[in-house]
């Protein structure tokens, strides 16, 4: 049998979706691939989030037939309120065996491929058809997954630290000035009367690990960045899936925390601390971190943010450290003066 998909209409859809650095966009496109040279009743992305033990399915991407645009979670999506994994146990069990497998569901045929990259468990691309797949379209499926995984690893490699797995530097200015815009527009939907909605603000933190040169000069490089790498793996269980952590060089880490008011912040950051402060690192022992952090404001340029964030650790450095300091709170006590370029006062 032949294959019915047109050869030159796949290589179009291979190409859009190589030419996207985006994440969201690349899953967006390959759902729309898949709609289209398939034609499927629908073509969904699912990926689990949060902690490893109580993970749920967060939407990447949906597409059901005669939809234009793919559905998506909002980043702004509660964990609590995602379907727990157990609720699609098919689901779970292509995650767990990375395997494909097929089921009947009412009026048809759900096929489920494992999306997993060398990094990341991965998610489930899930297609759901009248009839089961012909061989000839789940080769093609599984050639186009074969490209889309090594797209993943090129944009892993090119993306993030190889030591600690967080994000690397390159992309932060990006993903500052979206996670500012989400903020901006949530706060604009939800409040149109002006009054900034806090639940949705954004935050940047700066975390730099206290006396580290103490660790290399007496333990040596290589038990250094073993700390490292542990400190990246209390970070990724200490925030939430949808924060954005990253090594910005050397022993120095940023976090894009997504809403919540300064309180959940502060707690979110005392969090990392206190998870830090309490590990025993292997052959090093106890170690702590200093943390600075500031709202994300209407406007703010990167490094304008990372500024702030970065004087509130110098003052955690100057007062014995293993602390997580406000810049909010050193404007309030007339410990800083806010310089005219960064703009006038701290908003929340
Ligand atoms: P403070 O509490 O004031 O932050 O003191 P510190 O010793 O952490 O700060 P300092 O900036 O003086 O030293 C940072 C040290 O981090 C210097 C260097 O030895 C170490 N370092 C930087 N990058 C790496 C890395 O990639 N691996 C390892 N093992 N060490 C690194
Ligand atoms: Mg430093
Ligand atoms: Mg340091």
């Amino acid at each position: 049998m032949t294959c019915p998909v047109a050869m030159p209409e796949v290589v179009d859809h291979l190409a859009e979706l190589t030419g996207f650095r985006d994440r969201d966009v690349v899953d967006v496109t390959l759902v729309s691939a898949f709609r289209d040279l398939l034609q499927p009743e629908s073509v969904a992305i699912y990926r689990p989030v949060g902690d490893p033990e109580a993970q749920r399915w967060l939407t990447r991407a949906r597409l059901r037939a005669h939809e234009t645009t793919p559905a998506a979670d909002s980043v702004w999506t509660e964990l609590e309120d995602l379907p727990p994994l157990a609720t699609m146990p098919n689901h779970q069990r292509c995650l767990r065996e990375q395997a494909p497998l097929s089921f009947k569901s009412a009026g048809g045929v759900v096929s489920l491929f494992p999306l997993g990259s060398e990094r990341e468990v991965g998610a489930v691309l899930d297609i759901r058809t009248r009839e089961l797949l012909s061989d000839e379209q789940r080769r093609l499926v599984c050639s186009i997954l074969r490209v889309y995984r090594n797209f993943q690893g090129l944009l892993d490699y090119s993306e993030r630290d190889t030591l600690t797995g967080l994000l690397n530097r390159k992309t932060f200015d990006g993903a500052f000035l979206d996670v500012a815009a989400q903020s901006a527009a949530a706060a604009a939907a939800i409040e149109p009367g002006g009054t900034t909605c806090l639940t949705r603000a954004s935050w940047l933190g700066v975390i730099d690990i206290d006396r580290f040169k103490a660790v290399n000069d007496t333990h040596g490089h290589l038990i250094g960045d073993e700390v490292l790498l542990l400190i990246g793996r209390l970070m990724r269980s200490s925030f939430r899936y949808q924060d954005q952590l990253y090594r910005f060089g050397g022993e120095e880490f940023v976090v894009l925390l997504r809403g919540g008011e300064l309180e959940n912040a502060r707690t979110a950051f005392e969090r990392l601390r206190g998870n830090v402060a309490g590990y025993v690192f292997p052959r090093v022992g106890h170690i702590t971190i200093s943390v600075g952090f500031t709202p994300i404001r209407p406007g703010d340029s990167p490094a304008g943010a990372f500024e702030r964030a970065d004087k509130a650790v110098y003052h955690a450095k100057q007062n014995n450290r293993d602390q997580v300091v406000y810049h909010g709170d050193l404007l309030e006590r007339g410990l800083l003066i806010e310089e005219s370029h960064t703009g006038a006062m701290e908003l929340f």
